[in-house]
């Protein structure tokens, strides 16, 4: 398939369906290597942590370049655990953004703690440092950032605030691995750094998984007993920690696709470019924003987000449905207006970077494996939608060069 010329008009191949995401595809590729670990672990029946899990927690440690990593049952848990970890609980505060993933939040009233929601860089979608500033009080005992698509946060004024005001810091780099920042990766960026291997994610296992990084060895002594229910050896509990391990089979899995990782987020990265070069072709910068890449960061493109101006966000998710191209909104509810979160009393207004972005932000299909064909497919998709592009045969794809066929 993947040879196959794009011939416009007849068959064309601009009008197949895009996924999203196409993880069989992926799958595909490395389905030997994926086999033979499973079957190894089947024949040592030792599924739960054990020698496998500490191979791959070693391996990570190294690509992040962290002293420690401890594995845990998904990245929901990995933030619980940091959050206890840090004693943090009823009567403390977690100042972090509202514009991410709900188990940001969840995790941090789970603990009984309050989450404090403060605004976003309209530019990155990640949290705003001055606004964080402004948030601290007497109760902060956090700040957890989140590196939202793939682009770490501006950390520097976060490590000001952190060491001025004695508090943590709690990267929620669930969508980040690999990300740098001035040639840090994420994880070694905080205090403690969280990880997801949910299927979806950058490096996804065969299920739930998560992960913790540290470099400081008295946190990760604690993590690794809080994660098999506190208890220090010989069905002695010194605390009330949680059921939260990584299971062997899902450490096999995620060891083999630890060494595609660099492959696969310089596919992303490809097709970041590609898509940047696509959208000026059909002059369309006028009308979307591409994501912003900031000075000293290495973006992941966990997510490859743009935002639609002048109100048709939704009117171009519309027209991509129907035309079956992948898309996705990440995220149309900020949290602070959830309902779970209603009696923190925030109300429409109180964060207007991150509600506009809600209001503005369309996912398209980013995945290593994606094919150029496929992305001029998507931003056509987009074109029409706006009413900038008239029907194939008076105006064709442009991806017919030597070098576009080659990289197909
Ligand atoms: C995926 C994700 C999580 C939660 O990870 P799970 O493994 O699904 O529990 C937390 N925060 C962010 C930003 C995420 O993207």
């Amino acid at each position: 398939m993947a040879d196959a010329l794009p011939i416009a008009g007849k068959n064309n191949p601009f009008s197949e369906p895009v996924p999203m995401i196409d993880l069989v595809s992926q799958y595909n590729t490395i389905a030997n290597e994926i086999r033979e670990v499973v079957d190894e672990t089947f024949t040592t029946q030792q599924f739960v942590l054990g020698e496998t899990v500490a191979e791959f927690e070693k391996e990570v440690a190294h690509y992040c370049d962290s002293r420690e990593a401890i594995g845990c049952a998904s990245g929901t848990d990995a933030l619980i655990l940091a959050l206890m970890a840090h004693d943090i609980g009823p009567g403390d505060e977690v100042i972090t953004t509202p514009f991410t993933f709900f188990a940001t939040a969840s995790a941090i009233h789970r603990v009984g703690a309050k989450p404090v929601f403060v605004d976003i860089d309209p530019v990155t979608y990640n949290i705003d440092p001055v606004a964080v500033e402004k948030a601290i009080t007497r109760r902060t005992r956090a700040i957890l950032p989140v590196h939202l698509y793939g682009q770490c946060v501006e950390m520097e004024p976060l490590w000001r605030l952190a060491i001025r005001s004695g508090i943590a810091i709690i990267e929620d780099a669930c969508q980040a691995i690999g990300a740098e920042y001035r040639a840090r990766r994420a994880g070694v960026l905080g205090t403690i750094g969280c990880f997801s291997f949910f299927p979806t994610k950058n490096l996804g296992g065969a299920g739930d998984g998560g992960l913790i990084t540290t470099d400081d060895p008295a946190l990760a002594k604690r993590l690794r007993r809080l994660r098999v229910h506190g208890d220090v050896g010989g069905y002695n509990h010194q605390e009330v920690g949680l059921n939260s391990r990584l299971d062997a089979l899902q450490a096999a899995v995620l060891g083999v696709k630890l060494s595609h990782l660099e492959n696969w987020i310089e596919a992303r990265q490809q097709n970041a470019k590609r898509y940047g070069e696509l959208f000026r072709h059909y002059q369309l910068l006028d009308a979307i924003e591409l994501p912003a890449v900031l000075p000293e960061r290495r973006h992941v493109y966990h997510q490859y987000c743009i935002r639609v101006k002048g109100g048709h966000r939704d009117s171009v998710q519309t027209h991509l449905r129907e035309n079956q191209i992948g898309n996705a909104i990440y995220y149309p509810v900020p949290l602070h207006l959830q309902e779970c979160f209603s009696d923190l009393n925030y109300k429409a207004g109180d964060l207007p970077h991150s509600e506009a972005a809600a209001e503005e932000v369309l996912a398209l299909p980013i995945f290593p494996e994606l094919r150029p064909q496929q992305q001029e497919t998507v931003v056509r998709g987009i074109a029409r939608a706006l009413g900038r592009l008239g029907d194939t045969a008076t105006d064709p794809p442009i991806l017919f060069t030597e070098s576009h066929k080659r990289a197909a």
